[in-house]
């Protein structure tokens, strides 16, 4: 399962431009083909063979001289509460402030797998410094220099040194395991009970699952799945369900471990900032979609004009990826809830829909000669094969060419779509990749 390590401290101790430095390679990497935009607080980190998220959750705090105390002090307990590994990021600039040593307290008593981070330890002189540290009783401060990218190595080898063994996987069957993600008052908690109706309680007993399980399996109107994290939507008004941070980090983790996500919108609301970070943490992630327009009985015109404009509306948003499933539905009428659900199944099958090698040529190279990828300097590229890559989680499809480097993103995404014209891929991201034959 996905580890998460959040990044806490007070404003100014560098916690983004480490945050910067820790993902910058692979971000890089993911965003190029994603085409999706570069995410402030959220990224994606690969080392040694080991990938986990890193949260800035410092990033959603204001900056500003004043109150702070407070917000830290949340910031805090909801990495907490969210992460599995903490970076207390220090100063050895600045060194030990008040404000440091109420969060070093608060950590000491969570006992949260924890690394100290002294940063702007520039050069070695100021490593010496950084040994005041110590009075937090944390441990050893990790000297880094996010600036110069120093001591960085270093850092990585002891945030995965913190992860939890692997122990046994939990034993989940093959089934869709889905994720109800959404702003705060999107509807996520009323879909679930509309869902699960009055037995909400009905865990089924899998071994191997663990107690703080955050997959429950249901077998709802015919369809056994998997809700991701429901107890967690559930639990509602605990702290801080308003701060933005605290539904982003709550969403990663959903996301993360499902298959296929429902997102939630408002009808009665516009589509705002706060859901298209959510939808790119689901592009982000690869996962299947599934978009339900909720609160649809407060939708007075409900013609198929208005319908119509809600659908351009929300494509012209999310866009450029647009093959997803759109409903309206109400969660509270229980509008169209079954088909909420046999959707997110469609979706599932999609994303393990495998189109033989065969078919595939078969359609696409005519295609592609009718329509063949731009020359360039003279040189005809010329696309000579197509196969579907077994046993991966997106569904991938890897064109033979002889100058690969010269087929655009424009012309993948020319692939793409006659892909997507042919073949049922309706709800899931898929991936193409052009190499040498
Ligand atoms: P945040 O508020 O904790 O996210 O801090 P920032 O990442 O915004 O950094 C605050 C200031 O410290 C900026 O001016 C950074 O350029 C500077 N800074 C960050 N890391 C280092 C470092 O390793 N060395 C030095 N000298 N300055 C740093
Ligand atoms: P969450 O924060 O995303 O879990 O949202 P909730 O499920 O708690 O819903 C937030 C508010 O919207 C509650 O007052 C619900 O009763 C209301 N609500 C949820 N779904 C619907 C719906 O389909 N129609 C109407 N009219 N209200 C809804």
């Amino acid at each position: 399962m996905g580890n998460i390590v959040a990044i806490v401290g007070r404003p100014n101790v560098g916690k983004s431009t480490l945050f910067n430095r820790l993902t910058q390679t692979r971000q890089a990497i993911v965003d190029d083909e994603a085409g999706t935009t570069r995410d402030r607080n959220y990224g994606k980190v690969e080392w040694t063979g080991k990938k986990f998220s890193l949260i800035d959750t410092g990033g959603w705090v204001v900056n500003s001289d004043d109150i702070f105390e407070e917000e830290i002090n949340k910031q805090v307990h909801i990495a907490i509460e969210e992460a599995d590994v903490i970076l207390f990021v220090v100063d050895v600039l600045n060194g030990i402030t008040d404000l440091d040593t109420q969060v070093a307290q608060i950590l000491r008593r969570s006992k949260k797998p924890l690394v100290l981070v002294a940063n702007k330890a520039d050069n070695f002189d100021l490593h010496y410094s950084a040994a005041e540290f110590y009075a937090f009783g944390l441990g050893d401060p990790f000297c880094v220099s996010a600036i110069n990218g120093s001591g960085s190595g270093d850092l990585l080898d002891a945030i995965i040194a913190k992860f939890k063994e692997e122990k046994e996987e939990e034993v989940l069957e093959e089934l869709p395991r889905i994720a109800v993600i959404g702003r705060p008052n999107a509807g996520k908690s009323s879909l679930i009970n509309a869902f699960i109706g009055e037995d909400r309680h009905i865990v089924t007993d899998i071994a191997g699952t663990t107690r703080d399980s955050i997959f429950t399996k249901y077998n709802k109107f015919g369809l056994n799945f998997y809700l991701v994290d429901t107890a967690g939507i559930r639990k509602k008004g605990k702290v801080n369900e308003d701060l933005e941070y605290y539904s982003v980090i709550r969403s990663i983790k959903a996301i993360e471990n499902s298959d296929v996500c429902i997102l939630m919108l408002d009808a009665t609301r516009g589509i705002e900032s706060q859901d298209l970070n959510i939808f790119s943490l689901v592009q982000k992630n690869s996962k299947g979609l599934v978009v339900c327009v909720n609160k649809w009985d407060l939708v007075e015109d409900k013609s198929q004009k208005a319908i119509d404009t809600y659908l351009q509306a929300i494509r012209n948003r999310l866009a450029p990826f647009t093959d997803f499933p759109i409903l309206f539905i109400s969660a509270q009428t229980k509008q169209r809830i079954l088909k909420v659900l046999e959707t997110a199944k469609e979706v599932y099958d999609n994303r393990h829909t495998r189109i033989s090698t065969a078919k595939l040529n078969e359609l696409m190279l005519p295609l592609i000669e009718n329509y063949p990828p731009p020359a360039w300097k003279g040189k005809y590229i010329k696309i000579k094969y197509v196969t579907q890559l077994p046993n991966v989680h997106t569904p991938s499809f890897v064109f033979f060419a002889n100058l690969p480097q010269w087929v655009k993103e424009p012309y993948k995404r020319f692939l793409e779509n006659k892909i997507r014209e042919n073949f049922n891929f309706t709800g899931t991201p898929i991936n193409i990749f052009i190499r040498e034959k």
